[in-house]
């Protein structure tokens, strides 16, 4: 089970999603990532110019920029952050090219990574194969002879990478985080939210009629006529819909007091007496236990009525969609095709399937990331790229002590425990000092279901091998390559891989304000998330524990409310609203990470005023580098599909949310009251 992580850039699971559910049908050309793609830097040439920065911000910073990046048909958006990642991929497509010619002198590593990469990258086995690799998790369902052998096949499937049901794994104790204890966790759902399959909005529901459709196709292409594949698709939806009923919403669950309920092992049992537990916990072979956290025990109540409510057959039925959802990514063009077309295209709005060498390479990373990772690490990342951020870290700290210190409506008392937590935060860069050791995997050239079974199989053990041992804070849950950062309430630290950590982030060419407005503020952000609605509850031991007077509480929730109904009065697109609770976390992480960046930048520049540069001194070029790493492009469905489930606001609303609060952007543009820029009542936290 994932640790709780707040990420600063996009929402890992749903990275997830798109990477597994794209695959193309025509592979580029060999060579074609080694042309450079231009390095996506810190640019006076992307404002424009035409636009007043006090009217929006947004658009001075990114217009131009905007205007030349339309979303490309392969991807359901496109922005700066796209553009990092897009060169990291072309990085790591080199490297696995190079890795996949049959060399006996290769590395263990490189034959790994090289072999997975070269049978993804083979069509044509994919074809020829057919439905074959499949059949043994296929027979297995069909020769199910009552309910109580549902647990084990659940059980097994999961252990090899399939999701259902429920989830299931080591997590942080929450009251006690040095020590990792089992939990299982609501799940069971196929489409984004339950939102999808509960609300009577038109757009919903138009989505769930073309699901239907989807499920029955996926069942036509494995075999079944039609009118049983409708019916089946049917069962499909209503047991997903039953699942979704007694689920948790997304932002109860931003409460972490709503998953904490931890109990013995025979309390899971009375909750969901029908499914066999013993059968379960046994075929997974995770270690035993006693005692686990159980995230939202109405779903489980819920889970053992279903169960009873419905036959054999129709568990057979979920368990089958299952299997060919999870593997239709890797099966031959056929389901590909139908997958890219319901979860990319209608879900998404993307046109086209992503180059197979693409899917690939992201299949490589996902997998065996720390693998791949060291190649990554060798060819991008210096020591001293380490030692600036070091020091760029430092400073933030420094600014972020000195917020609280001077905070006016915290007390003393709960100052002096913020202060606390924060000396406490523990901050990795770059990559692992220790990395993963894949040496259990085993890869077998040609057999890609296999493959990706095992890489599946070793995750899942090594997750629940850590239920009773202690947390390890030096354990990184991003790959080296990714462009993201993160901050873990647990373990109460940040991390930074090295993917992120180059321009338009972090750019040795550029002045410091440009890196303050960049890195700066990613580091702002994840130190703010530790003090943001959801970190304020953890303790500076990363423990569930309120350390908050009530009066000093009471002050924090008003200001938050003031964040949050600024971001739901924000539109995304066809009149649908962020909604301002579930990114409220981000919201506060966006708005103190610039504050502290800011502060960071001048005590860094010690009161020197350094000479303008392309026309702007060194507070607009901090505020311009910020909006413009933002800049970004996307379609209305996925625009619309990350407001229901992102906590995450979309590039816009980062920026001109921010900014309209800051009365320090308008010195820095001369702002006057009244301007779209200047809120008349701003909302500060942090
Ligand atoms: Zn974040």
């Amino acid at each position: 089970m994932r640790p709780i992580l707040r990420s600063v850039l996009l929402c890992a699971a749903l990275a997830a999603a798109t990477a597994l559910a794209a695959v193309a049908q025509n592979p580029s050309p060999p060579g074609e990532s080694d042309q450079p793609l231009a390095v996506p830097r810190f640019d006076p040439a992307a404002i424009n110019r035409s636009v007043q920065p006090c009217d929006d911000f947004y658009q001075f910073a990114c217009g131009v920029w905007i205007a030349k990046h339309p979303v490309p048909p392969d991807r359901p958006r496109y922005g700066r952050l796209t553009e990092v990642a897009e060169r990291n991929e072309a990085l790591l497509h080199d490297i696995l090219e190079k890795a996949a010619k049959p060399d006996p002198k290769r590395s263990a590593i490189d034959q790994k990574i090289g072999d997975y990469y070269a049978t993804c990258m083979d069509e044509a086995a994919v074809e020829k194969k057919g439905l074959e690799p499949l059949k043994p998790r296929l027979d297995a369902i069909s020769g199910l002879k009552s309910k109580q052998d549902v647990a084990a096949t659940v059980a097994r499937l999961q252990s090899e990478g399939v999701p259902g049901f429920f989830r299931f794994g080591a997590q942080p104790d929450l009251k006690n985080a040095s020590v990792n204890i089992a939990a299982v966790d609501q799940g069971g759902l196929s489409l984004p939210d339950r939102e999808y399959y509960l609300s009577d909005e038109p757009r919903f529901a138009d989505i769930r009629k073309q699901y239907v459709g989807h499920v029955q196709k996926m069942f036509e292409l494995l075999g079944e006529p039609q009118e049983e594949a409708a019916k089946d698709a049917q069962t499909v939806l209503d047991v997903e819909t039953a699942f979704a009923k007694v689920s948790l919403d997304r932002v109860k669950r931003r409460d972490p007091a709503n998953r904490d309920h931890k109990m013995g092992r025979q309390d899971l049992g009375a909750l969901a007496p029908h499914f066999d537990w013993s059968s379960y916990f046994a075929t997974t072979g995770a270690p035993a236990f006693t005692e686990l956290n159980v995230g939202w025990p109405d779903f489980f109540k819920g889970f053992d009525a279903l169960l009873q409510a419905r036959s054999l057959e129709d568990w057979k039925t979920v368990l089958r969609w299952n299997v060919v959802r999870d593997a239709a990514p890797l099966l031959p063009v056929a389901f590909v095709n139908e997958n890219f077309n319901f979860f990319e295209k209608a879900l998404n709005g993307t046109q086209e399937l992503r180059p197979r060498w693409k899917r690939c390479v992201a299949l490589v990373n996902q997998q065996l990331g720390e693998a791949l990772g060291q190649r990554y690490v060798e060819a991008a990342f210096g020591a001293e790229g380490k030692a600036r951020m070091s020091k760029m870290v430092a400073a933030l700290e420094a600014a972020l002590d000195r917020d609280i210190h001077d905070l006016p409506w915290m007390t003393e008392t709960t100052k002096k425990r913020a202060l606390e937590k924060r000396t406490a935060v523990g901050n990795k860069i770059g990559y692992p000092d220790h990395w993963r050791d894949y040496s259990k995997v085993k890869i077998v050239r040609g057999d890609l279901l296999g493959d990706n079974e095992r890489a599946s199989a070793f995750e899942a053990a090594r997750n629940r091998a850590k239920i009773g041992q202690k947390l390890d804070p030096l354990e990184w849950s991003m790959t080296p390559p990714t462009v993201n950062a993160n901050y873990s309430p647990a373990a109460n630290n940040i991390n930074f891989p090295a993917g992120i950590l180059q321009p338009p982030f972090f750019d040795n060419s550029m002045d410091d304000a440009v890196n303050f407005g960049g890195i700066g503020a990613v580091i702002g952000h994840e130190l703010t998330h530790g003090f943001d609605d959801q970190g304020r509850k953890f303790d500076a031991k990363g423990n569930l524990a309120d350390w908050w007077t009530e009066e000093d509480a009471k002050e924090f929730e008003k200001r938050a409310s003031c964040v949050a109904d600024e971001y739901t009065s924000f539109t995304v697109a066809d009149g649908v609203h962020l909604n301002g609770r579930l990114t409220l976390g981000e919201n506060t992480a966006d708005n103190g990470g610039v504050r502290i960046a800011l502060m960071a930048l001048h005590d860094t520049l010690k009161g020197a005023t350094p000479p303008s540069r392309d026309g702007f001194t060194a507070e607009q070029r901090f505020f311009l580098a910020y909006g413009q790493v933002w800049c970004e492009n996307s379609t209305d469905q996925s625009a619309k599909l990350r407001a229901q489930t992102d906590p995450h606001s979309p590039g816009r609303y980062r920026v001109n949310g921010v900014v309209a609060n800051m009365p320090e952007f308008q010195k820095a543009f001369n702002c006057t009251a009244g301007s779209p820029m200047v809120r008349e009542n701003a909302c500060r936290v942090w």
